[in-house]
């Protein structure tokens, strides 16, 4: 017989089994829970930290709340034993924060030596036990308050606006060394036996550049400091000649249409020629400018640049020209450089050896080809009829590079020829002088004690091609 009392009796165990079961299951999820809550990270740091710290170093810092918001930040710097508050931040922060912080170390006390960088950081996120206030990254960085120095070991004594020069130099502490010329600031290259640490640079002085203009040697080392020294050289003031540029209605019908393509039916040609005469040029000049930044570390190059032969001359370097329409001036530009001309599609020969480092159409300059020299060398050869040579192209002094012609805006076959340093256009006439390379190019490496370029005296080399004159007749651009 089956007694009343044992289907209750195994119901009240299933029940208790259930309590159990749900105690146990919520005492577990909450110990979890709680668990998580704890486990879960706090600040994080995505700094940049800089390895040196100057006089005044910017940096900034970056942090985020893995859960809830950032409530405190306070960023110290710590020197043997003790320790300065940069800056300190407290509030609602938000979940991310970039904080910019300027470090001054004479104002915290630093010196020269090891330091550490330490962010201090809490969120607002809560857990069952307050995490301890502690540093959530620390970062260690050299105090270098000493400016590099600038020693010079040789100069071109004098220089002229559109001219070149050089300038040999030592530098100790340093991560950076540049030249600059007025506003342009040009680079430096390593130079001779490594144990003397010398830099060279080849110095362009843009034809424009104001008498009184500062010449200087500029260096700067990781932690920001900064040591100038001015060239020893005598800048000279140089006078550039004008023209005046009559532009005909079957020019603008030649050249307008091929060098706009895009233009609009409606816009008359003169203004496309304007457009092209302004806009194309600039195009051209930063083209000029970015290449003329990616020369060889190494001279390719020696002795004087060669100027075809058999060319005549028929504009010069920085010729102010006014361009002329309808009687009424529309227009003024600076040519860069010099027009050769010869017999028509004659051959181009490579001023000197180098690297082929553009060749192809460039704007108003046409079928161009540029040849790297190096150390900021680069010579130019533009408005070919045909290019011979390839980008990458190891060329010989006199190879031909192509065929001279009337691409872009020429007004008929000839060289239209340029002599850049570090992208700058500067006058080729000191380029393609031997005495003059000899005089200001190798005499000052002479006097530094320096490797001369190419290890070749430029009066052993061979001579320039025929001085350039001036002619009168009118075949340009
Ligand atoms: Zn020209």
């Amino acid at each position: 017989m089956v007694s009343s009392g044992s289907v209750p009796k195994r119901s009240r165990v299933k029940a208790w089994f259930l309590v159990v079961v749900v105690v146990l299951l919520s005492v577990v999820g909450s110990v979890s829970y709680l668990g998580w809550r704890q486990s879960v990270p706090g600040v994080v740091s995505h700094t940049a930290p800089p390895r040196f710290v100057g006089h005044k170093t910017s940096l900034v810092f970056t942090l985020e709340a893995t859960r809830g918001n950032v409530a405190r930040v306070e960023i110290r710097v710590a020197q043997t034993g003790s320790s300065a508050v940069v800056v300190t931040r407290e509030g609602a922060l938000g979940q991310r924060l970039d904080i910019p912080v300027v470090l001054e170390s004479a104002t915290l006390g630093l010196r020269e030596g090891g330091a550490s960088l330490e962010v201090w950081a809490r969120d607002d996120f809560w857990r069952p036990f307050r995490l301890k206030e502690r540093a959530i990254a620390t970062y260690p960085v050299t105090v270098d308050l000493t400016p590099p120095r600038i020693e010079v070991l040789g100069a071109t004594r004098y220089v002229a606006a559109g001219g070149s020069g050089l300038v040999a130099f030592r530098v100790t502490g340093a991560s950076r060394a540049t030249v600059s010329a007025g506003k342009l600031v040009e680079p430096s290259f390593p130079w001779g036996p490594p144990e003397r640490g010398a830099r060279v640079a080849l110095v362009a002085l843009p034809w424009d550049l104001a008498p009184g203009a500062s010449l200087a040697i500029t260096a700067e080392d990781e932690a920001g400091n900064v040591a100038s020294r001015a060239l020893p050289s005598e800048l000279r003031s140089r006078r550039f000649p004008r023209d005046r540029i009559e532009i005909k209605d079957a020019f603008l019908q030649a050249k307008v249409p091929e060098l706009l393509p895009q233009r609009s039916p409606s816009q008359r040609l003169v203004d496309g020629f304007l457009v092209i005469n302004r806009e194309l040029r600039r195009q051209a000049e930063e083209t000029k400018r970015r290449i003329g930044a990616s020369s060889a570390e190494t001279p390719l190059w020696e002795g004087p640049l060669v100027q075809p032969s058999r060319t005549k001359v028929f504009a010069n370097f920085a010729e102010m020209r006014t361009y002329l329409y309808g009687g009424r001036e529309i227009d003024k530009q600076v040519h860069y450089g010099y027009d050769l001309a010869s017999t028509r599609q004659s051959s181009v020969p490579a001023a000197n050896r180098g690297a082929v480092v553009f060749a192809g159409p460039l704007t108003i300059y046409g079928n161009t080809v540029i040849v790297d020299h190096g150390l900021g060398l680069q010579t130019l050869y533009a408005h070919l009829s045909s290019i011979e040579v390839k980008v990458g192209d190891v060329v010989a002094r006199g190879q031909e590079l192509g065929r001279t012609g009337a691409t872009g805006l020429a007004m008929g076959d000839h060289l239209h020829f340029e002599v850049l340093v570090n992208g700058v256009s500067v006058t080729p006439l000191e380029w393609w002088d031997a005495k003059w390379i000899r005089d200001h190019i190798t005499k000052p490496l002479r006097e530094a004690g320096l490797p001369e370029i190419g290890g070749v005296d430029a009066r052993a080399a061979a001579p320039a091609g025929r001085a350039p004159g001036r002619n009168a007749s009118r075949q340009r651009n």
